[in-house]
């Protein structure tokens, strides 16, 4: 019997036991009961043998215990739990407390709380049915003892003594007390591990099913990696001059890889929106640009399959909004794709409308109507449902994963929206999306022209640009994306150089300058945030501030999150498209370097003119040197191509404004002997000659003659030529690039090169330039003032001015102040004679200088005149070498 309760017992409370969880509530009560039940049986025959002498009342009680310990061990080894549940009630409710009722008392005794008993079993271990006929026999039963003992007291044996009847009823009182207690106490423990379980159970569905998107999201992180190489490598095939039948099958791979890459978007998209992580990035977006995108992306599919596409979009939709643009078109073309999929013949129509509100948030309206298969009324609920495809036996040609529509809806929710159908089976289906957009510019677009290209042309590579001077770092753990990257730039010429890791990649940045870096994400060991960091503070690192762009095989808001976070300056997604790689590093590489090989817009020229097809040579085109400081922004606007000049250090020369960069200047300063170096005569004679290749004439515009040899070079160089003219500018800095700025607008009108000089020698004198230098040290380190003076300077703290003159840097004195107060009256005594300053333009130039100062001097000049063109720049470094960090330069024309 012991060695039942303990295995009971074992049953009841070890969690090894497996069956044990799987127990219901009322199966582990069963147990506990019958567990306890036995106890009481055991002690209450022990008790019946002390106060009874009746034999028929103890043998009674043997049999009793034996009948629920068989039942026990039945309901344990047969685990027929609810059959013994019904016989231990019939025996105990209908049979022993009856009898103990007659035998030991009746109610004299104790046995009326065995009748208690009987109830509280009745309540707990039974429900429906089978409760109602427990519990109306139990009072039947009940009913009939009492009402017989009534009548016939004597079927009631009387207590041995009173002492016995007292004692067994209050052993009976205290017995049953604690059993029910111990019942109760072991119900809400059960009760409690259930809800323990149940809880755990969610949390564990939870993180299986995090973990499941956690995996999707890797898996399609992996994915992407060979489709790279894959989408890549078959691009080369494309490229290539291969037979008409095997570009047919590239054409066919690109075709499936980029299925498989949509496919693989949306299983990383659908598994960033179940884990809550998928992010809506709001930026200004032109909504013309965005239909034309739409259409360019749709109009080859829809073409394809011969259907008619119209686009129908609201003359009076505000052009310019503010939203997640690339999302708004995800969502609009997946019901484009999907309008294309499922028609066969018929049309695609896109209507775009919507509703202004006061608050300045446009209610953006999008429908795409088609004419195809149409949707069953009983499917349309369905068809939001993630992997869900509707009448799959009619669609099961089409190729789909049932995400589309689920991705559709959660984005358009992300973004406040909703998606709503319109359908009517075979005949056709419109899907609406509404997505609230705040409105930038409230100007409406007016009609849109959509392109009418040849959609059937066949892939073709055009190249972008040649730059053989540039050097292109890429870190890739993978070789075989190495590989890839590389071929796709060769046609570039530039210069390639691979690592395999972040660490490989600092190695190879201490020793050589790159002007641009292509940095894989997802390396392993340190990762590409990790690498770019320590980059960009690696000590004497040469890269420090080249441009880091960077590949990633995550998704794009990831990517862009990096981006805008981490400090990347811009970002590739994998698989790499090689016209968007070309279209990347040109932007970053320094423009002397490169040349275009592509149409190219001539800046300056009447809008909207280009170059044609054949690259047409370029009238006149102004040159300089990178002392004239001029921003990139303007040498793109006029194509001004500069020659940079040297920066000689104890670790080599550098290419001025390439190689090395004034921001950078305290590190080499302090750390090395620093000089500016103009570039040889063969330099000049080659820059010359390539900028000949597509201009007709050249006036390079040159830092005053009497600073330098540059311009003696430049003089000897163009020698070679018949149409390079060196112009000396009589200037450096803000008053050389006033010159340049001045010569370029008018060759952009189309000027003569005799004119353009006849106005650059009117011009000239009425340059006014000058500089506030932070202090002497500079000067006195180049020669231009003596030891003694310099420290007379300093503890003086005096600020030195320089003024041009005569083709000659001239001191021109000396401030004393503290910093905005003397920026203020520099800037005060350089515009005093507001009369004599022509307002038409005025060009500052900033060296090593702090933002906080670069506000203060803008914010004086934007007070004293209003300038119609304010160009601000920074220094090159040879510029902020000769006169120190902190200073600035300010140019503007004299007026007449
Ligand atoms: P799929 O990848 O299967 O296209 P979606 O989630 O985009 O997945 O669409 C779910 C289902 O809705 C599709 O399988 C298709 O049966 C139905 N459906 C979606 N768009 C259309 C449409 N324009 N016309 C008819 N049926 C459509």
């Amino acid at each position: 019997m012991v060695q039942l309760i303990k295995k009971l017992r074992n049953k009841i409370y070890e969690r090894e036991v497996n069956d044990w969880k799987n127990f219901t509530i009322r199966q582990r009560l069963f147990y506990v009961i019958v567990i306890i039940a036995t106890g009481l049986c055991i002690i209450n025959s022990v008790e019946t043998f002390l106060i009874t002498d009746s034999l028929t009342l103890r043998i009674f009680m043997v049999v009793t215990l034996l009948v629920v310990a068989i039942g026990m061990w039945v309901s344990l080894i047969r685990k027929k739990v609810k059959v013994m549940s019904i016989v231990i009630f019939a025996v105990l409710n209908l049979i022993v407390y009856p009898c103990v009722f007659y035998m030991e008392g009746g109610m004299q005794s104790g046995s009326v709380m065995w009748f208690l008993l009987g109830y509280f079993y009745v309540f707990l271990m039974f429900d429906g049915p089978l409760f109602w006929i427990c519990l109306v026999a139990t009072i039947g039963c009940d009913l009939y003892v009492y009402i017989s003992s009534y009548i016939h007291p004597e079927w009631v044996q009387p207590p041995m003594n009173r002492f016995a009847g007292t004692f067994d009823s209050i052993f009976s009182l205290v017995i049953i007390g604690i059993f029910i207690g111990i019942l109760l106490r072991v119900e809400m423990h059960l009760y409690d591990d259930a809800r323990k379980l149940a809880e755990h159970r969610a949390e564990e569905l939870e993180k299986n099913a995090s973990s499941r998107n956690h995996l999707f999201a890797g898996m399609s992180h992996e994915i992407r990696t060979p489709i790279n190489t894959i989408m890549g490598l078959n691009e080369l095939i494309l490229r290539s001059d291969a037979d008409e039948s095997v570009k047919e099958y590239a054409n066919d791979i690109e075709n499936a890889t980029t299925m498989l890459l949509s496919l693989v978007n949306d299983i990383l998209d659908f598994s960033k929106i179940e884990i809550n992580k998928l992010e809506i990035i709001p930026m200004e977006y032109s909504s013309k640009l965005m239909f034309q995108k739409l259409y360019d992306m749709i109009s080859i599919q829809a073409t394809k399959k011969n259907l008619v596409l119209n686009m129908n979009i609201d003359t009076l939709f505000p052009s310019v909004l503010y939203g997640d643009e690339k999302r708004v078109i995800q969502v609009v073309l997946n019901l484009l794709n999907n309008a294309v999929k499922y028609t066969d013949t018929g049309s695609i129509t896109l209507e775009a409308t919507g509703d202004k509100y006061e608050d300045g948030t446009y209610q953006m309206r999008i429908s795409v109507a088609d004419t195809g298969i149409g949707i069953k009324k009983e499917d349309i609920t369905k068809i939001y449902d993630s992997f869900q495809r509707v009448d799959e036996r009619q669609n099961s040609w089409i190729e789909g994963s049932g995400l589309g529509l689920s991705i559709v809806k959660q984005l358009a929710e992300l973004m406040g929206g909703t998606v709503k159908v319109d359908s009517i089976y075979r005949k056709g289906s419109v899907f609406t999306v509404t997505i609230p957009q705040k409105v930038v510019e409230h100007s409406a677009v007016g009609l849109i022209t959509f392109g009418a290209e040849d959609r059937k042309k066949k892939y073709q590579y055009q190249q972008k640009f040649e730059a053989p001077e540039a050097r292109v770092l890429i870190v890739d753990d993978n070789r075989m994306n190495t590989i890839v990257t590389s071929r796709l730039l060769a046609a570039t010429r530039m210069q390639i150089y691979s690592v395999a890791s972040g660490k490989e990649c600092l190695e190879m940045t201490k020793q050589k300058y790159f002007h641009v870096i292509l940095m894989d994400y997802m390396m392993s060991e340190m990762n590409g945030i990790e690498t770019m960091r320590e980059i960009r503070k690696q000590e004497n690192g040469l890269c420090k501030n080249t441009p880091i762009i960077a590949l990633t095989a995550a998704s794009r808001s990831e990517a862009e999150a990096a981006d805008v976070d981490v400090g990347f300056d811009a970002y590739l997604e994998k698989p790499i498209r090689s016209e968007q790689l070309e279209g990347e590093i040109l932007n970053l590489l320094p423009r002397e370097i490169v040349s275009y090989r592509q149409d190219k817009t001539i800046y300056g020229e009447s809008e909207g003119s280009s170059s044609g097809n054949l690259r047409r040579k370029r009238k006149v085109r102004i040159t300089t040197d990178c002392i004239a400081d001029l921003p990139k922004g303007l040498l793109e606007k006029y194509d001004i191509h500069v020659q940079n000049l040297y920066i000689r250090t104890e670790r080599g020369r550098f290419l001025d404004s390439v190689e090395i960069d004034s921001d950078n200047m305290s590190q080499y300063i302090t750390a090395e002997d620093v000089y500016p170096d103009s570039c040889s005569v063969e330099e000049f004679e080659s820059f010359f000659a390539d900028n000949l290749t597509d201009a007709v004439d050249i006036i390079h515009i040159s830092m005053a003659s009497n600073t330098g040899t540059t311009y003696s070079r430049a003089t000897e160089a163009a020698k070679g030529f018949d149409y390079v003219h060196v112009y000396d500018s009589g200037h450096i800095s803000v008053g050389e690039g006033l010159m340049v700025v001045e010569a370029a607008r008018l060759a952009s009108f189309g000027k003569s090169v005799e004119e353009i000089i006849e106005a650059l020698d009117e011009y000239r004198p009425k340059v006014d330039s000058g500089f506030l230098l932070e202090g002497a040290e500079m000067l006195g380190r180049y020669g231009y003032i003596n030891r003694g003076m310099v420290k007379l300077t300093s503890m003086l703290h005096l600020h030195p001015l320089l003024k041009m003159r005569h083709r000659n840097v001239f001191m021109d004195g000396f401030l004393t102040g503290e910093k905005d107060h003397l920026w203020r009256k520099y800037v005060g005594l350089r515009l005093r004679k507001m009369r004599q300053v022509s307002q038409r333009v005025v060009m500052v130039s900033f060296a090593g200088c702090t933002s906080h100062q670069r506000e203060v001097v803008l914010d004086e000049i934007e007070k004293k005149i209003e300038f119609e063109n304010v160009i601000v720049c920074k220094s090159c470094f040879s510029n902020a070498l000769a006169s120190g960090a902190g200073t600035f330069g300010i140019a503007f024309f004299e007026n007449d």
